[in-house]
C-alpha cells in the first residue's frame, strides 16, 4: 500500500479533508474560476514592469512591512468609489497575498480552537476551508429561496448559533446573489462578534448599489474584504485587501508573518492602482457578457439566477458532470460545484462567451 497523508501524524481535524481543488487545465476558453479573462493593457503592463525594476534595486532589503504606499493607494481607490466621501484612511486598510490570505489572517486573529464562524452555503468554498485550517468551527446556516439572505434570516441564524464570526459574501460566489445592505446591518446588530463581508465581486455590482464599506463608520467589528484578482485583472499577482476599523488592523498585525507582502508585489499593485480606470475598463463589457449569458441560457431553457458578479449559476442541467465533460471536449471549461443540476460559468470576452454559448447549444442537444 502506498504511503499517504493519512499515515502521517497529521492534525486529527484535518484527517479526511479535501484541499481547494478547482482543476487547472489549459483549455482555450477558461471560464471556471471567475477570473477576468482580459489581459492587463500593454501600456499599464509597461509601467508595472518599470515599477518592479525600481523595486528590484533594493530587493536585498526586506520590504516595507507596513506596505505604506500600497495602503495609501488602496485608500484612494476605495474612497474614489465612495463618491469622494473620504470615509477611509490608510489606517483602515490591510492587504495580503490575495483576499484568501486576508481572510485567513482574520480567522487567525478572531477564530481558532473553541471559536466558530457562521456561513451561508452555497458560498465561496475557501471560507469553510480557511475555517478548518485555522481550527475554527464552521457552522453552516440556511439561505432563503433563490439563495438570498434576508435581515430576518441572518438575525435568526446568529441568535441560534451564537457564532464568534459571521462570514457573508456579497455578491455571493457561486450564485451571484446580491447581499442586501440591510442584511449586513442586521447581522452586525445581532452579534458582538466580527462580521466579515467578502466583496470580491464588488466592482461588478450595479453602479448605484451601496457597498458594505458605507456601513463602516461607527461599526468597529465590521470588516469588508476585496481583491484585485477579479475586476482588476490581477489574479496572478495575488493582492487582496480589507477595510475595517484600525483596531481590527492592529489585531491582524499580531498574526501576520513579517514582510508577508513582497516588495515586488507591493510595487506591482501600486503601479496597477495608478491605472485603475484602465485596469477596470473591461468591467462594463464583462457585465454585458454576463447578462448575455443569462438571456441566452434562459432561451435555451436553463434556469438562471440574478447575478451581480462576473459569473452565472445556471440550473436545469440533467447531468452536470457529463455536461462539464462535453464542454471540455469543445475546449471550454466551466465549474461543476457539486450543486445538483447546476453549473457555474464565468463571463469571458465576447468571443469566449460566444464559444461557450455555442458549445452549450450543442451540449443541450445531447442532454436527455
Ligand atoms: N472571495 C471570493 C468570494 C472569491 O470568489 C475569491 C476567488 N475565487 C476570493 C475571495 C479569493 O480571491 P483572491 O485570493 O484571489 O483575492
Amino acid at each position: 500500500m502506498a504511503f499517504t497523508l493519512e499515515d502521517l501524524p497529521i492534525r486529527d481535524d484535518l484527517r479526511g479533508q479535501s484541499p481547494y481543488g478547482a482543476p487547472q487545465k489549459h483549455v482555450r476558453v477558461q471560464l471556471n474560476v471567475n477570473e477576468n479573462t482580459h489581459p492587463v493593457p500593454a501600456e499599464v503592463a509597461e509601467d508595472i514592469v518599470e515599477s518592479i525594476r525600481h523595486a528590484l534595486a533594493t530587493v536585498n532589503r526586506y520590504p516595507d512591512r507596513e506596505f505604506t504606499e500600497l495602503r495609501r493607494s488602496l485608500t484612494d481607490y476605495l474612497n474614489a468609489g465612495l463618491e469622494g466621501e473620504q470615509l477611509l484612511t490608510p489606517d483602515h486598510l490591510w492587504a495580503a497575498n490575495g483576499s484568501n490570505e486576508v481572510l485567513q489572517q482574520l480567522l487567525q486573529a478572531f477564530g481558532g480552537p473553541g471559536r466558530s464562524v457562521l456561513g451561508f452555503p452555497p458560498t465561496y468554498s475557501m471560507h469553510s476551508i480557511l475555517a478548518s485550517g485555522t481550527g475554527t468551527r464552521w457552522v453552516p446556516a440556511e439561505r432563503d429561496a433563490e439563495f438570498g439572505i434576508s435581515p430576518e434570516t441572518v438575525t435568526a441564524a446568529i441568535a441560534e448559533h451564537q457564532p464568534d464570526i459571521v462570514f457573508l459574501c456579497g455578491p455571493n460566489n457561486p450564485t451571484g446573489t446580491p447581499l442586501p445592505i440591510e442584511t449586513i446591518a442586521a447581522a452586525y446588530d445581532a452579534t458582538d462578534g466580527i462580521v466579515m463581508v467578502d466583496e470580491a465581486y464588488a466592482e461588478f455590482m450595479p453602479d448605484d448599489a451601496p457597498s458594505a464599506l458605507t456601513l463602516l463608520p461607527g461599526r468597529e467589528r465590521l470588516v469588508v474584504s476585496r481583491t484585485m484578482s477579479k475586476a482588476f485583472a490581477f489574479a496572478g499577482a495575488r493582492v487582496g485587501y480589507l477595510a475595517a476599523h484600525p483596531a481590527v488592523i492592529d489585531a491582524i498585525r499580531l498574526v501576520r508573518l513579517p514582510y508577508h507582502l513582497s516588495a515586488l508585489t507591493q510595487a506591482a499593485a501600486v503601479a496597477a492602482l495608478r491605472h485603475a480606470p484602465a485596469m477596470l475598463a473591461m468591467v462594463d463589457d464583462i457585465k454585458q457578457q454576463r447578462d448575455r449569458m443569462v438571456t441566452e441560457l434562459q432561451a435555451m431553457g436553463y434556469r438562471t439566477y440574478e447575478s451581480w458578479s462576473n459569473f452565472v449559476l445556471f440550473g436545469g442541467v440533467a447531468d452536470p458532470h457529463a455536461a462539464f465533460e462535453a464542454l471540455l471536449e469543445q475546449d471550454v471549461i466551466v465549474r461543476d460545484l457539486g450543486i445538483p443540476n447546476h453549473l457555474r460559468v464565468s463571463a469571458g470576452t465576447a468571443e469566449e462567451t460566444t464559444a461557450f454559448l455555442d458549445a452549450m447549444r450543442r451540449v443541450a442537444a445531447v442532454q436527455p
